[in-house]
């Protein structure tokens, strides 16, 4: 089979889980460009800040269920075959309040906070909570197994499994997405370019997508063992605010999160905002400020029972309809798009790359046809 020459637009996590998948094929020559990579904290290079986890949220029938839906069983796999890629597995709960519904982390929570989501076949261990066990102004509750991922471990043993299959990494940015086809590492056009730059998506030539906006996350990491991974459709704080706890695998720290306020392109903490998530996260889970490890017993049990690594904000590549996964010819030269994942990004991210490896097949089979 003749070579095909890759460029793969981005080393976010969506970016390099393509890059891997595509390099699993011998005559796929795969180089990834990217302004940012694994090891770099910037605001516009969202993959490191994120938590992560896998709570869908994808409403049923659209491509964000697909993709999450796709994702789960490789980081299943990965969770329980591969312990230096960074995740672990976590008890889950999930609170919903009734009044949340229509809020903006409740829209965004819908599907997550339902009490027979579609995922309750696919995530281990799902039950609702019977009402004895919900605390108090919670309408329901579910619970369930999921993961959370330790971002830099993880896009770490990315790049290492992308170098292992060959795969070549180079810094560069792209004025045009086209302009990517010539930073193939052979020197020769890359035929195809894979576009997966995220929030740039909105300003880089050739694509300049008008629905693609930030939704801005604010995290403090913290010392605290929180003993399960919890997340509550709202808050009374503000209808943008979200409150979220996961612990990420290998000692990476306890993620509290968190909001999600559109096209805000802030990238400094709010200390009034640290101040409420950490409030809220509390009041959500007294274990975290329970744990003799990390707190003071003699302090009460506020804020400053939590032992502060670093505040954050990260920007989700946020679109209004979804991720875009597709194929189109841009001044001669093919593009699969695969950028726009929001917050689910990492939950997304191995179903992404499979949609983007049957697509470039099909662009190799019209190139093909079109010679004969
Ligand atoms: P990015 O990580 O932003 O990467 C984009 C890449 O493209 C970078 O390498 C950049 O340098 C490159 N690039 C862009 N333009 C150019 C150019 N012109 N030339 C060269 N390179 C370029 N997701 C989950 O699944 N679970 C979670 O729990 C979760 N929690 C989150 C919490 C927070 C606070 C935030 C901010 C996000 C969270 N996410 C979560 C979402 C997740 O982080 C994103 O969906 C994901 O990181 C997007 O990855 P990406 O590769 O598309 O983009």
């Amino acid at each position: 089979m003749a070579d095909v020459n890759i460029t793969v637009l981005g080393a976010g996590v969506v970016g390099l889980t393509a890059a891997l998948v595509l390099s699993q094929h011998a005559n796929f020559k795969v180089t990834i460009v990217a302004k940012h990579m694994p090891g770099d904290y910037d605001i516009e290079y969202a993959s490191p800040w994120a938590g992560a986890n896998c709570l869908p949220v994808g409403k049923p029938g659209t491509i964000l269920q697909r993709l999450e839906r796709d994702t789960w069983p490789e980081l299943n796999r990965i969770c329980k075959h591969v312990v230096e890629a960074g995740i672990h597995y976590q008890d889950t709960v999930i609170y919903n309040r009734a009044k949340d519904a229509k809020s903006v982390t409740g829209e965004w929570l819908n599907e997550l906070v339902k009490q027979d989501p579609w995922f309750k076949d696919i995530l281990p261990n799902f039950r609702t909570l019977p009402s004895s066990e919900l605390p108090p102004g919670i309408d329901s509750a579910t619970a369930f197994t999921s993961v959370c991922i330790n971002t830099p471990v993880y896009l770490s043993w990315l790049v290492g499994q992308c170098a292992k299959n060959g795969v070549i990494l180079k810094r560069g940015i792209a004025a045009h997405v086209a302009d990517a086809a010539v930073l193939h590492h052979t020197g020769n056009p890359a035929d195809i370019v894979i576009n997966c730059t995220g929030l740039s998506a909105g300003k880089l030539g050739g694509v300049m997508d008008p629905t693609v906006y930030p939704g801005r996350g604010q995290i403090v990491v913290v010392r605290n063992d929180p003993g399960v991974m919890s997340t509550i459709s709202g808050t009374d704080d503000g209808e943008d605010e979200a409150t979220y706890i996961m612990q990420r695998a290998l000692g990476g720290g306890t993620i509290l999160g968190g909001c999600l306020q559109s096209n805000s392109y802030d990238p400094f903490p709010d200390p009034n905002l640290a101040n409420r998530i950490m409030r809220r996260c509390i009041d959500l889970c007294p274990a975290l400020v329970s744990s003799p490890s990390t707190t003071s017993s003699t302090s009460p049990p506020d804020i400053s029972r939590l032992s502060i690594i670093r505040h954050a904000v990260g920007l989700r590549p946020m679109r209004k309809a979804g991720p875009r996964v597709e194929a189109e010819k841009i001044s001669g030269v093919w593009v699969v798009h695969c950028y726009g994942h929001g917050g689910y990004g990492y939950q997304s991210s191995w179903g992404s790359a499979r949609e983007v490896e049957g697509l470039v097949e099909g662009v190799l089979g019209r190139v093909e046809r079109a010679k004969l």
